[in-house]
């Protein structure tokens, strides 16, 4: 297992905190050199990349909001520059508003849209010219992607289910050079955007069949396990890590 990702470089974007700094450190585990993107987390992002450093991985932190097309394109291409390649791309970076539709602003919508879809094509676009054959892309969905047991997150649902449909078309698309695209669906995750301990975490256990949320680094062993040779037949595809919750 330590050796599975040994040499590959990786990207993921929203490294700073939750999820996101969660498959940092599963990748770095494995024994990747990982570049992580953030927002505005400067200190955090500087946190993830000494424990990867301390994983024995080399690591970097690039500010970029993945709302801003030109960023995405060049923290892909920085990416790739400082870590010498790029053989895994993570499209983990989200963001969510809640509000049923009848009141959702469009500023939210918009900003719905940009950062978990526009980013996740554009990113994906852009690490085209430096993935090699046999290279991975795996974007983080949500459960909610699929099933929407609840109002009041109906558009960012939208913008989960959007990458279900691009997922399968992009892995036919990188099916010849033996790259393969991939989903991994969260569900109820601990992070500072759905805390465990948070006044919407009850009426989410309702839901689990393990009755307890999941932790980052339990969405990072399913992008390793994507990212590395035993995901090497797996393609357009997702793994739900939800503890039952769409069951
Ligand atoms: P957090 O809010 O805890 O962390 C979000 C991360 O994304 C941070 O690193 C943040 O950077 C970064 N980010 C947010 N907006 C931008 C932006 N505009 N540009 C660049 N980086 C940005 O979220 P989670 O860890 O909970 O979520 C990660 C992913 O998992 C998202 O795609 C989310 O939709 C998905 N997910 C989460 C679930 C959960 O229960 N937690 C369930 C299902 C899916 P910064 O620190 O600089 O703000």
């Amino acid at each position: 297992m330590m050796s599975d990702l040994r040499g590959k470089r990786a990207l993921v974007t929203g490294g700073s905190r939750g999820i996101g700094a969660g498959i940092a450190e599963a990748l770095a585990k494995a024994g990747a050199d990982v570049a992580v993107t953030y927002e505005t987390s400067a200190g955090r992002s500087g946190e993830v990349v000494a424990r990867i450093e301390r994983l024995g991985g080399r690591g970097f932190a690039i500010q970029a909001d993945s709302a801003d097309p030109a960023a995405v394109r060049r923290s892909v291409d920085e990416a790739a520059e400082t870590l010498g390649g790029l053989d895994i791309l993570v499209n983990n970076a989200g963001i969510g508003r809640a509000g049923p539709v009848a009141e959702i602003p469009l500023a939210d919508i918009d900003a719905l849209l940009n950062v978990n879809v526009r980013a996740v094509v554009l990113a994906s676009q852009a690490a085209l010219s430096h993935l090699p054959d046999g290279g991975r892309i795996v974007s983080i969905g949500s459960t909610l992607a699929e099933r929407v047991p609840f109002g009041g997150l109906t558009v960012y649902s939208l913008t989960k289910s959007a990458l279900v449909s691009f997922n399968k078309g992009l892995a036919r698309e990188l099916g010849p050079r033996g790259i393969t695209v991939n989903l991994v669906h969260p569900g109820s995750t601990d992070t500072d955007a759905n805390p465990a301990t948070g006044p919407n975490a009850e009426a989410q256990l309702g839901f689990n069949a393990l009755g307890r949320f999941g932790k980052p680094e339990d969405v990072g062993a399913a992008v390793v396990f994507l990212a590395g040779p035993s995901g090497r037949q797996i393609t357009g595809s997702a793994i739900t890590v939800d503890g039952g919750a769409n069951a």
